[in-house]
């Protein structure tokens, strides 16, 4: 008798592609006005603290991949809270005013809160603080919100894709209770982690239904609810167009309950287009990468859980910083590394995405991309 066949789906491990960058001879010191080919400055460092995590969102880690032979990475090749520091202080002499940590689940990360700590001691040149915030499934939110806003961490943003227990629970593939994440944005609320943001993956015919119940339990609440267009990050979790609800469907639907005005951004390069309800019930925003490119305003780089800065969600390679931090280069010339890898920046993906020939996706043999939960979302 022979075995039955299995189902092989080949994954290029991309985690091992990188390059060590060339530190440049002369060191010019850091002014803070650092800006890519398209005149994109660096603001935002999104940092993942873990690969691993506790759910198997199939959006992101479908558990067909991520089973219980996936070879995360081994613990000597995470950087240590010293050595994102040390990173942090660069990007920040660069111009990065706002740091998120990341994963993977950001709260598996054991004594998390010590790296806050050390994060929440830097400032920017001009002497202000940096805007220290995290993303999180809300797990672990319930027992940690008081210990992370101990730490210094400022805000929070909890991921949530459905109200209705079960299809939370088969979403989260973990068969995770949706009761225990909103203990968890309860504490956060609590302890102060504010303004608390939630964000809802809005994938079609899985959980569309959910817009309209999420967005009634978090009106008149103080949290911001974001609706973010499903995306082809990765290379596993076999995206395809018609599952992506475009924005501005959610804003007709939501607009057909409870009518909408939009707001204007916070800031230049604000990711979510900001909705106001004009009953006083508060605010929500969509976040259209498919829909509605906003490569022309990105100034976020990601640093992943092993060193490796990317400077694109859809990259293929990162930059393998950890070489430098573990080789004797002093700060000054791994700052002068990092300015010279932005100012060779050019990615643009989701604004070229609607040209590329339909065999340009990972799962038809095009290029393959690092996964979202590797270099942080
Ligand atoms: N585990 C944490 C969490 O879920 O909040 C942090 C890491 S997760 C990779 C960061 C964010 O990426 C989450 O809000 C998640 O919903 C989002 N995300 C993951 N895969 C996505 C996809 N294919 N399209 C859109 N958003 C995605
Ligand atoms: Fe985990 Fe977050 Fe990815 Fe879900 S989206 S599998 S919670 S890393
Ligand atoms: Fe930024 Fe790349 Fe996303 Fe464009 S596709 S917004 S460049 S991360």
């Amino acid at each position: 008798m022979t075995d039955s066949p299995r189902k092989i789906i080949p994954l290029a491990d991309l985690r091992y592609a990188s390059r060590v960058p060339q530190v440049p001879a002369q060191a010019a010191a850091p002014s803070g006005l650092l800006s890519d080919m398209l005149g994109r400055p660096l603001r935002d460092l999104r940092i993942s603290v873990t690969d691993r995590c506790n759910f198997r969102c199939n959006y992101c880690m479908p558990s067909e991949i991520f089973d219980k032979d996936y070879a995360f990475l081994p613990q000597s090749s995470l950087l240590s809270f010293e050595e994102i520091t040390r990173l942090a202080k660069v990007f920040v002499a660069h111009g990065v005013e706002k740091i998120r940590l990341t994963g993977g689940e950001p709260l598996l990360r054991r004594h998390l809160e010590r790296l806050i700590e050390m994060l929440a001691r830097l400032q920017t040149p001009a002497g202000k603080p940096l805007d220290i915030t995290l993303t999180t499934n809300g797990s672990l939110l319930a027992k940690k919100a008081q210990s992370l806003k101990d730490a210094g961490l400022r805000r929070v943003t909890v991921s949530l894709d459905a109200l209705d227990d079960a299809i939370f629970r088969r979403m989260n593939d973990a068969d995770f209770p949706v009761a225990s994440v909103l203990q968890g944005i309860e504490a956060a609320h609590k302890v102060g982690l504010a303004p608390l943001k939630v964000n809802m993956v809005v994938k079609r015919g899985t959980n569309d239904d959910q817009i309209l119940p999420l967005a009634r339990h978090f009106r008149h609440t103080d949290t911001v609810l974001r609706f973010i267009e499903y995306m082809d990050v990765g290379a596993t979790n076999g995206w395809r167009m018609d599952q992506v609800l475009p924005s501005a469907q959610v804003i007709e639907r939501l607009n057909a309950e409870f009518p909408l005005t939009a707001i204007d951004p916070n800031y230049s390069g604000e990711t979510a287009e900001r909705w106001r309800y004009l009953d006083g019930g508060g605010e929500i925003g969509v976040i259209s990468s498919v829909t509605q490119a906003f490569c022309g305003e990105c100034n976020r780089a990601r640093l992943s859980t092993e060193g490796k800065l990317f400077l694109c969600l859809f990259a293929s390679q990162g930059h393998d910083l950890r070489a430098l931090l573990r080789g004797s280069y002093s700060d000054e010339q791994i700052a002068a590394a990092v300015g010279a890898i932005w100012q060779g920046r050019s990615d643009r993906y989701s604004e070229l995405r609607a040209a590329l020939p339909p065999d340009a996706s990972p799962a038809s043999g095009g290029p393959k991309r690092v996964e979202m939960s590797y270099i942080g979302g």
